[in-house]
């Protein structure tokens, strides 16, 4: 490849104490625990609307948040923003989750299907109430490293290429962009063919009518329809990494063509698509090769580093811890992620990465960088204990309890078994 060099002289904008780029649900709760803290913070957010996949992909579902049996795991401010969403917008919460925790016993799970657009409308409220600075429309390009350390980040937006200096950098872009540039050793994932688009139709108008409830006018329609674990992708259409422009263009232009194709075979009079996917709904492009991989096997381990409990969504039963160290490389002093790049390894991406934990994740690495900043220490050794407890203190559970672990700790994951690594704490 030819290169060519490109020097610019960037005007120094300002100083943050924190700097959190990418402004999905990771992003926000990270920006928001942060600020609550007292220490400046800026949230550099590339489109237009915060919320990332939950809101502009069109992920607007809360998966379960409990055990499959009646009890919750997963409480702070993940479940704050699902009681949020459900104030103004569409309120799915189950019958037996509606007041809290249900006293019998049940099978049915908590979670919420909410309106992406009033999810971001509020989610914007939350970071103006809580005194974060954001800038919309404005890409984090490059982080400026001085060795292992992160002295600022390069932007670029409608006033051109700028720099903001910064004491601790949080990178939730969710393909960790500010990790690769920075050097970060980072894991590359691969991408399914799914691209789902929200229709209405004069069928799902008149039952939303007859319901009198208008969240019945969604429905969801598709181009690439591939589940999570990736069945019957077509053998035709590769999995991306989704971390070059050419695979995400190749991705958007196979599926805005598809949908075309799709359409033709409906009556164009009774239907239309009224909000298409703003990025690509991609799951897993790349995370940070942190100190710990969660992984399936963990499955029933507490941790001692643990900064949350979390519960698979797609199994009952099935209980995890997420420890501290998959958010962190303890030789990058004041660089730590969340959300979809915090370290999982296969399935284990997969549990940590969807909202509930992203929301978890975010909260704690905001509570760990102004921990971090406070006593003078690095962030991937902050004080475990005085995180725990500050986490506790928003509602966290960061240890689930053993009587909610079942006899049989077979873990079956979409009809696989895995080995669970029996015992105690780790
Ligand atoms: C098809 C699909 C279905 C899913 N289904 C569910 C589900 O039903 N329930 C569930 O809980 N989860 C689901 N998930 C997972 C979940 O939506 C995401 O994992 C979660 O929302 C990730 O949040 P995040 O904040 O880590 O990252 P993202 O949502 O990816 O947010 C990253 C943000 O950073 C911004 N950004 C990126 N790069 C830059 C940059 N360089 N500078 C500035 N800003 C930048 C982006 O615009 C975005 O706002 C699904 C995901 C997919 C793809």
């Amino acid at each position: 490849m030819e290169y060519i060099n490109y020097e610019k002289k960037l005007p120094v904008k300002k100083h943050y104490d924190i700097i959190v780029c990418g402004g999905g649900v990771a992003g926000v709760a990270a920006s928001i625990s942060a600020a609550k803290n007292g220490l400046s913070t800026l949230l550099l957010e590339k489109s237009n609307i915060l919320g990332g996949l939950a809101t502009l992909g069109l992920v607007n579902f809360f998966v379960p948040m409990c055990n499959g049996r009646g009890k919750q795991i997963i409480f702070g401010l993940a479940e704050k923003w699902l009681r949020l969403s459900a104030e103004l917008g569409f309120d799915t919460i189950p019958e037996p989750w509606k007041n809290g925790e249900p006293k019998e016993k049940t099978d049915v799970r908590y979670f919420q299907r909410y309106s992406p657009a009033i999810f971001a409308y509020q989610l914007t409220n939350e970071i103006v109430k809580n005194g974060v600075d954001i800038l919309f429309d404005c890409i984090a390009c490059d982080p400026i490293m001085e060795g292992n350390i992160c002295r600022g980040v390069v932007t670029e937006s409608k006033g051109g290429t700028e720099f903001y200096s910064c004491s601790m950098l949080i990178d939730t872009t969710g393909d960790a962009d500010l990790l690769r540039r920075g050097g970060v050793p980072t894991v590359t994932g691969e991408n399914f063919f799914t691209f789902g688009a929200k229709m209405i139709n004069l069928k799902n108008c008149q039952k939303a009518c007859e319901a009198g409830d208008v969240r019945y006018i969604y429905e969801d329609f598709h181009a690439g329809n591939i589940n999570l674990y990736g069945d019957h992708q077509p053998s035709d259409v590769p999995r991306w990494s989704g971390l070059n422009t050419e695979e995400v263009t190749d991705y958007i232009v196979r599926n805005h063509l598809l949908m075309l194709e799709k359409l033709k075979a409906t009556d164009r009079r009774s239907r239309e698509i009224i909000t298409t996917p703003g990025m690509p709904q991609f799951r897993t492009t790349c995370h940070i090769k942190g100190d710990y991989s969660l992984k399936v096997s963990d499955a029933y381990r507490h941790f001692d580093d643990s900064v949350c409990a979390i519960n698979d969504f797609d199994h009952r039963d099935h209980l995890f811890e997420v420890p501290f160290r998959c958010l962190t490389r303890q030789d990058y002093p004041n660089i730590i992620t969340a959300g979809r790049s915090a370290d999982g390894t296969g399935y284990g991406w997969d549990l940590i990465r969807v909202i509930p934990p992203a929301i978890l994740t975010g909260q704690a690495a905001g509570e760990a960088a102004c921990l971090a900043l406070k006593t003078g220490k690095d962030v991937a050794r902050v004080d475990i204990k005085a995180l725990q407890n500050k986490l506790e203190a928003e509602n966290v559970m960061i240890h689930f309890p053993d009587e909610y672990v079942p006899e049989d700790k077979t873990v079956e994951i979409h009809g696989k078994n895995a080995v669970v690594v029996e015992g105690g704490h780790m």
